[in-house]
């Protein structure tokens, strides 16, 4: 939830230590320094606006039941945009008040027009929920707010399709329930003024480029019946915001991005936990027991520095020391609950019962309970709170004395959301970003001006993958048959999408459209990806726990994966790929499960390339082939490797986008690179450029794949691929195309500024590599990148 007024309480504790001398302390604990950069982001005083003239006397008094004694700029001139017709999004920082800036011209026009309706979509039931309550506690008379989703009992729908004027719902139940039951929501359609987009930012990738479609599926179902609703988006801070709202919606968007809500100052450091010793490095352990086992497979993961969650623990037992309240965010649930037993015990070594003043808390508590976590929090009795990312939708916890940020979260925009936790209007507050032993923290913390000089990255989808695009044809054909108009409204390759479900025999074309042939509507999962979902089973007691897409179950769901399902752990004991299901046991090991894969990839066609001498950069479909071959357990509090174990499942096929870039042999040789050294330096280079992709677009490494060979038989060249790990692609192999050298120049960077000596999981080694991490040559890696940088025009 999002504080939306001057009038934000905020809590009624004294002011810790400064955070400057926090720090100081903070860092004079160890031998070296571990603080890389120390960055003062400035305070900053609220800008209020007066009400808009439009917005009713009763509308004014209601907000102001509420607390909120008047709009900030941004609010305001975002709300009269919308009022006023325009589509617009507004993208501003955590607690900025977003939801007013929607709220207002909605429910003034609910106001003023007894007939018209709103739309609200979140990305989660949860978050809905919690906008529902907002939204009735301003006991508007005639709105009659309600949620409508999967856990609507059927005896309500029928009321809230007839009376509810302000109904929230979430894309999947538009998708599944709303546009195919449109002649029963024709009244509502009918009178649709608003369409309420929140954290907008969620929707990217694969998953995106569906809820765009969702979307243009419901402005035809509402052009049909005469209404043209505005679209008002809610985003966190992200680039070129109205670009990707543009996307999504396929609408021209203005977009408000100035914040004017007040901020505290933060100190703000980044943190690199300090290299073990050689000789405290613990031994790989003992894996002769698995059969298959390669040897000398673990020494390329052996950790050399100290663990995130290790240094987080400290961090978080000294700050609550020094009484400072403190939220540590942890990117895993188990991670968290190892945080805060590890800050937990040192504080009880020290001062017997300090210990209780922190908690872990995580996704999957009820309302109530997750509340009195917050309270305790804001009220001093709880001082340090561990947290998985959680909190990031929809929970209204900030004005904190300190955050912790155990592992860059994967974006810019995620991590100003966190730090955003820290820091009430006229108090200082501490961040402190805790780098993980992984390419991209270990840049990110030697290159401040990546983090603080840099702009958020944009939210990427591309509407017009056609793996995506037609099966929402699909669905649109069973709404209502397709016009040429319509081709036009779902944008790039709908007619070669359309031509495609004729040739397949899903649609027939007539005089008056394309129409759906069969009886049955298209199966399409807007989360998924293609594949039939496999159904994730409790085998004791027969429960369904939920579903995963096909193309992941071979990661997600092998025998003897840890899987996780709303807070609790399961293992894996058999996955039914004829049957699509996999059987699973409560077990809560103290080790992840990784599993790894071998690939093939073949290139279909050449989409844009660059000509640079002895190098070549190209965007392109390709097949990859990939197997599932092995996993790896590794223990949660050290990440240290127990063993790897093979696995027997079959190879799989996916069409999607690549990036590649080719080298000539000879400016190889010329660079020092010599040629039994050119596997190594590729595929080391390849590594390091997935980890460092997601400085680029709105992805994780884990979104992306790659390949790197020293002769491709498609190139006839020393080549480096990085593909989307989603069929048709997401948009990210694109984005690293268009971004090319400043995404290889940070890669280089990456490698050159590790202080390992041969590589490690800081710059070129992966924790996902189908190979153990072999063959590695980081001097030549860096070799590769200055031929390619030297040759590839800016
Ligand atoms: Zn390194
Ligand atoms: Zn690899």
């Amino acid at each position: 939830m999002e504080s939306s007024s001057p009038a934000t309480v905020s809590a009624g504790h004294g002011p810790g230590p400064a955070p400057a001398d926090l720090l100081r302390r903070l860092r004079a604990r160890g031998a070296g320094d571990p603080v890389t950069h120390v960055e003062r982001v400035p305070a900053r005083a609220g800008v209020p606006a007066p009400w808009p003239s439009w917005a009713s006397a009763e509308l004014r008094a209601a907000f102001t039941r509420r607390g909120v004694v008047a709009p900030w700029q941004h609010q305001a001139q975002a709300a009269t945009l919308a009022y006023e017709g325009d589509h617009v999004v507004v993208a501003t920082g955590t607690a900025s008040g977003k939801s007013l800036a929607y709220q207002l011209p909605a429910l003034a026009t609910l106001l003023a027009d007894p007939r018209a309706t709103v739309l609200y979509l979140a990305p989660t039931k949860a978050l809905a929920a919690d906008q529902l309550r907002a939204v009735a506690a301003l006991e508007l008379e005639g709105v009659r707010p309600a949620c409508y989703d999967g856990d609507t009992p059927r005896a309500e729908r029928e009321w809230i399709r007839r009376h509810s004027r302000f109904v929230l719902t979430n894309p999947d139940m538009l998708h599944h329930g709303i546009l195919p039951g449109h002649a029963q929501w024709s009244g509502f359609l009918r009178r649709l003024a608003y369409v309420v987009i929140d954290e907008c930012h969620t929707y990217r990738g694969v998953f995106g480029s569906h809820v765009a479609h969702v979307l243009r599926r419901l402005r035809r179902q509402c052009a049909r019946f005469g209404a043209t609703p505005v679209f008002v988006l809610a985003s966190a801070t992200s680039g070129d915001p109205a670009t990707a709202a543009g996307r999504l919606t396929g609408l021209p968007v203005t977009a408000v991005t100035e914040d004017a809500s007040p901020r505290g100052g933060v100190t703000f450091a980044l943190w690199e936990p300090p290299l073990l010793p050689p000789d405290s490095v613990a031994a790989p352990p003992d894996s002769s027991s698995v059969p298959g086992q390669a040897a000398g497979d673990h020494d390329d993961l052996r950790q050399v520095r100290r663990s995130a969650l290790r240094e987080t623990a400290d961090l978080l037992a000294d700050t609550v020391a020094e009484g400072v309240r403190t939220l540590a965010f942890v990117r895993s649930r188990k991670g968290a609950e190892v945080v805060a037993a590890n800050a937990r015990r040192s504080l009880d070594d020290a001062v017997p019962g300090l210990g209780d003043r922190v908690a872990a808390y995580r996704g999957g508590y009820l309302r109530e309970e997750r509340r009195e976590l917050e309270r305790a929090l804001l009220h001093g009795d709880l001082l340090g709170l561990a947290s998985t990312n959680a909190l990031e939708l929809g929970v209204d916890l900030v004005g904190l004395d300190a955050v912790l940020i155990c592992g860059y979260p994967g974006t810019r925009a995620s991590l100003w959301q966190q730090a955003g936790r820290a820091g009430r209007s006229g108090q200082e507050a501490l961040a402190v970003l805790v780098a993980r032993d992984d390419p991209l923290d270990t840049y990110l913390v030697h290159h401040p001006e990546a983090i603080f000089g840099a702009p958020v990255e944009a939210t990427v989808l591309d509407p017009a993958n056609r793996y995506v695009l037609a099966p929402q044809l699909a669905c649109a054909a069973v709404e209502a048959p397709l016009t040429p108009a319509d081709l036009v409204l779902f944008g790039d390759g709908a007619k070669e999408a359309v031509d495609e479900l004729v040739a397949a025999g899903a649609l027939r074309q007539r005089p008056t459209g394309w129409y759906w042939r069969h009886r049955e509507r298209p199966e399409v999962d807007l989360r998924g990806e293609g594949g039939a979902p496999v159904c994730v089973v409790e085998s004791a007691t027969g429960r369904l726990l939920g579903t995963v897409d096909g193309g992941s179950s071979h990661f997600l769901l092998h025998p003897g994966a840890v899987y996780l399902h709303q807070g609790v752990s399961y293992v894996v004991d058999e996955l039914d790929l004829a049957d699509g299901c996999a059987l699973v046991h409560v077990e809560e090991p103290d080790w992840s499960t990784h599993a790894r894969d071998v690939t093939d990839l073949s290139v279909v066609s050449v989409r844009s390339y660059v000509d640079a001498g002895p190098v070549g950069m190209f965007l392109g479909e390709v097949d990859v082939t990939s197997q599932v071959v092995s996993y790896q357990r590794r223990r949660i509090a050290t990440g240290e490797v127990i063993d790897t174990r093979p696995l027997d499942l079959p190879a799989r096929e996916l069409r999607t986008v690549a990036v590649w870039f080719t080298l000539s042999p000879q400016s190889l040789a010329l660079a020092g690179v010599q040629s039994a050294d050119v596997p190594g330096a590729l595929h080391a280079a390849e590594h390091a450029a997935i980890g460092l992709l997601p400085l680029m677009a709105t992805c994780d490494r884990w979104d992306i794949g790659g390949l790197s060979t020293a002769v491709h038989a498609d190139t006839e060249a020393p080549t480096v691929f990085v593909y989307d790990g989603h069929p048709g692609g997401a948009g990210f192999a694109e984005r690293a195309y268009g971004t090319a050298s400043a995404w290889l120049r940070a890669t280089r960077d990456a490698i050159a500024e590790c202080g390992c000596e041969t590589g490690c999981p800081s710059c070129v080694q992966s924790p996902k590599c189908g190979n153990g991490n072999n063959p590695l040559s980081k001097p030549d890696a860096i070799r590769v990148l200055d031929v390619v940088l030297a040759n590839l025009p800016e």
